[in-house]
């Protein structure tokens, strides 16, 4: 007899495993998600994993939000220990953004968003190692920070599977199967598994998937990288999570004496399943000399290493969530452009939604698969200008 499952995620990295947890937390335990390597072995497992509200619009920031109190729920909603760490969020524009950083603090805001403005001094206050020359105001968040992004995703897998859930690793999915226009099943690298609701998850992968059935978004699969830095001296490296659009730069602790940064310049296309996975020798002291900016003993940061992944940026930075148009029973979430770790939690609710419940409850229309054949790209009005487009936050 063919295999079946109710309903199949492809891909174990934060955005499947939360779809899956999902699906079994509204009622569905033949749940088999279909992992090509172990789980968090793509974009996830290389994540900064910042945890954080701050975006120039509203849907964005209600996922965001959203997703921060179910990490700040992990506990008790997963059951294993939590993976967040709660360091505060400093957001730091250039001075020609400064209404911008305004504006969107006041949406934020009004979503209920717990983010504040704060003065070069409050700042100063708050982190006294700080170099706030040239600062006016900054969006701080005082209940952010960053999560284990491996922890994060193995810990709902571990809900999952005691939910009756199957989760099968080292197994490719080779294509998904579909009839008239409906998913009809997966064919893997092991045979063919019969279900009517397919949730693609695969992150920088999707396009080996969606091109055989005739679909390209834009979709262009991105090398971001990060390196870490000891702090010379015992000064308390416990600092903020941080965005500096003005520097291109964005950072948060690692461990309890060094600092992770990550950088929007030399942000190349890459092939996920061949790629340097290492840092280049070059970005270390481009990395070093970025964060010496705001915290200038990291001018002497001890390089401690660093790491490449691989996204999938969209053709305008936002991810695409939905019903994939012309395949009854096919959901996806693509073109995570760097930034989708922290919304996970939402991201897979909505997913697992529209399969349990037909929509989601949040209004995720901004996000719909059709926006580019519409000539509607996504386009914020306080966005921040920026010498590179930030893809990894
Ligand atoms: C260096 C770096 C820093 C980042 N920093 C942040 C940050 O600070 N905050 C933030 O929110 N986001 C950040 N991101 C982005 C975030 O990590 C991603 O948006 C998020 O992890 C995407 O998750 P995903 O589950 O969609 O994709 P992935 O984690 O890539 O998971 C896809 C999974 O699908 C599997 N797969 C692929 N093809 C197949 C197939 N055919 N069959 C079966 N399985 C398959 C893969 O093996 C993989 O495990 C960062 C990313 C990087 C690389």
């Amino acid at each position: 007899m063919r295999e079946s499952a109710e309903a199949i995620v492809i891909g174990a990295g934060i955005v499947g495993a939360s779809t899956a947890y999902w699906l079994t937390q509204f009622g569905l335990s033949d749940v088999l998600v279909l992992e090509r390597a172990v789980p968090a072995s793509g974009a996830t497992g290389k994540s900064g994993a910042l945890v954080r509200l701050h975006y120039p619009n509203p849907h964005e920031t209600r996922l965001a939000l959203e997703s921060l109190r179910f990490f700040q729920e992990w506990e008790v909603r997963v059951g294993t220990p939590s993976p967040f760490v709660c360091t505060g969020f400093l957001q730091v524009v250039a001075p020609e953004d400064e209404q911008k950083l305004r504006a969107n603090v006041a949406m934020q805001r009004a979503l209920g968003a717990p983010v504040e403005l704060v003065t070069a001094q409050e700042v100063a206050e708050l982190e006294p190692w700080r170099d706030v020359a040239g600062l006016t105001v900054a969006a701080y968040e005082p209940e952010s920070g960053y999560a284990d992004p491996v922890a994060a995703t193995l810990g709902l897998l571990h809900r999952v599977r005691q939910a009756g859930a199957k989760i099968r690793t080292g197994e490719r999915v080779l294509a998904i199967e579909v009839e008239r226009e409906q998913v009809i099943g997966v064919r893997t690298e092991r045979g063919h598994i019969a279900t009517g609701a397919v949730v693609l998850a695969v992150g920088p992968w999707a396009n080996q998937l969606l091109a055989p059935l005739g679909l390209n978004y834009g979709l262009v699969p991105r090398r971001v990288q990060v390196a870490i830095f000891r702090w010379p001296s015992d000064l308390a490296p416990r600092h903020c999570c941080g965005i500096d659009t003005s520097v291109g730069m964005w950072y948060r602790p690692e461990g309890e004496t060094s600092t992770l940064v990550g950088l929007e310049a030399g942000v190349v296309p890459a092939d996920p399943d061949q790629y340097a996975e290492t840092a280049d020798a070059a970005f270390v002291p481009a990395a070093r000399a970025a964060i010496a900016r705001r915290y200038p003993e990291l001018a002497h940061g001890i390089a401690r290493g660093g790491w490449a992944g691989v996204v999938m940026q969209s053709p305008d930075g936002r991810p695409l969530i939905g019903p994939v148009p012309g395949y009854t029973g096919l959901f996806a979430m693509l073109g995570d452009s760097g930034t989708s770790f922290k919304t996970a939690p939402a991201v897979g609710r909505a997913l697992a939604e529209w399969i349990v419940h037909g929509t989601p409850a949040q209004d995720l229309s901004p996000f719909r698969l059709t926006r580019f054949a519409e000539g509607q790209p996504w386009v914020d009005a306080t966005d921040y200008a920026r010498p590179h487009r930030t893809v990894s936050r």
